[in-house]
């Protein structure tokens, strides 16, 4: 068994805290990464505190991973010790259903395993990316690159597929009118990749002071959605809006922006239902659709395009003994644009 540093989550109510676990030695599918940087996603804190039901605890959050392989099993034959790494939201999956076969793994008919909040196939609970080492099989692993500033690279493997999946499932691209909604981590990154799709971005905020940053990352327009007279002037205007936003909002205000035959896309999950007027998308022929971050090939090739393009995210990198602060700063959207954790500090 391999000893491993984490930060934990006892209850729903109690703070992270240092926390300490043996992981499984490397089977002959797996490698073993040594974690280098571990983003925070605001689906951390939904599970951490059970916004959306069903935690497990302890619960070691965290599934925006990069480290460095130190190992690996004897039928591994992508990685090699040495190799920069990278793991996402799951770490296996049934792999005979459609979904899996159409290498869309995270739609896995029999659910995937996540990362971390979930049992792999013994039954045992899955532990994520806060740690200090994780042993993943060689098929949920990814490369990455050596060319990108590596502290920007793991907000790729969540907030970065999750927004650039649905930009592509979509077609986004030259001559669409693009709206991102939340510019927080999944919509900073979604405001590059539609900048580099070719498309024309408005960043769509609840934060005036966001307005400088979202032109700096690519968008060629800002509008603040507290302003009524904004919002109103802006119905009908866009092609597809990427809702990235985590608490509750109407729905319907932001349909009402869609264009003809324009669609709407949630990849925010506010704890809550959210109810939709049939008016919304009746009058214009809109589409109201979500999508579940990305499966293994497509985040190989969002790595890709990435390194292609000189592509991460903006980060704030912080100690392990900051998550909790880093936590409620999110929830305030003080975040620039992704906390991400230097598992050095975890050492
Ligand atoms: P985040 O960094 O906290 O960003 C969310 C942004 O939403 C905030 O920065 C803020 O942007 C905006 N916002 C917050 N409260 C709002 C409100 N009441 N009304 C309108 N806008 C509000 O979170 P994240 O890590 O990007 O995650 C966003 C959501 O996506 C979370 O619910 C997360 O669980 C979910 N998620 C889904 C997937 C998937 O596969 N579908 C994957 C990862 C994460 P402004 O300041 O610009 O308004
Ligand atoms: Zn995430
Ligand atoms: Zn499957």
């Amino acid at each position: 068994m391999i000893p491993v540093n984490a930060y934990a989550a006892q209850t729903k109510t109690s703070p992270l805290a240092p926390y300490n676990f043996e992981r499984k030695e490397p089977g002959p599918h797996d490698v073993l990464i040594d974690i280098l940087y571990c983003g925070i996603c605001h689906s951390d804190i939904h599970q951490v505190r059970d916004e959306w039901g069903g935690s497990i605890y302890p619960m070691v959050p965290g599934h925006e991973i990069v480290g460095r392989i130190s190992k690996v099993g004897d039928a591994v034959t992508k990685f090699k010790a040495g190799d920069l790494a990278g793991v996402g939201c799951f770490v296996d999956s049934c792999r005979t259903c459609p979904s899996c076969l159409a290498q869309e793994e995270q739609y896995c008919d029999n659910g995937m395993t996540g990362t971390y909040n979930a049992r792999d196939k013994e039954g045992n609970p899955t532990y994520g990316g806060y740690s200090t080492q994780i042993v993943v099989d060689e098929k949920y692993t990814l490369h990455v690159a050596e060319s990108l500033p590596i502290e920007g690279v793991g907000p790729l493997l969540c907030a970065g597929i999750t927004t650039y999946s649905p930009l592509r499932h979509w077609n986004i691209g030259k001559g669409h009118k693009v709206a991102v909604v939340g510019l927080g981590g999944l919509g900073h990154m979604g405001v590059k990749f539609a900048a580099a799709f070719g498309a024309e971005v408005t960043v769509l905020s609840t934060s005036a002071s966001k307005k400088n940053d979202a032109l700096a990352l690519g968008a060629d327009h800002f509008a603040v959605t507290k302003d009524e007279a904004t919002m109103k002037a802006l119905q009908g205007s866009f092609d597809f809006i990427l809702n990235t936003v985590s608490a509750q909002h109407d729905y319907n205000e932001y349909l009402n922006l869609l264009t003809l035959n324009g669609a709407m896309v949630v990849v925010g999950v506010p704890p809550l239902p959210n109810a939709v007027h049939a008016f919304s998308l009746i009058m214009k022929r809109r589409t109201l659709a979500g999508s579940l971050i990305g499966g293994i090939k497509e985040t190989q090739e969002m790595l890709d395009f990435c390194a292609e393009h000189n592509i991460v995210s903006d980060v704030e990198v912080i100690k392990a003994d900051y998550i909790n602060e880093a936590y409620e700063r999110i929830l305030k959207s003080d975040v620039k644009y992704r906390f991400v954790i230097d598992i050095a500090s975890l050492k």
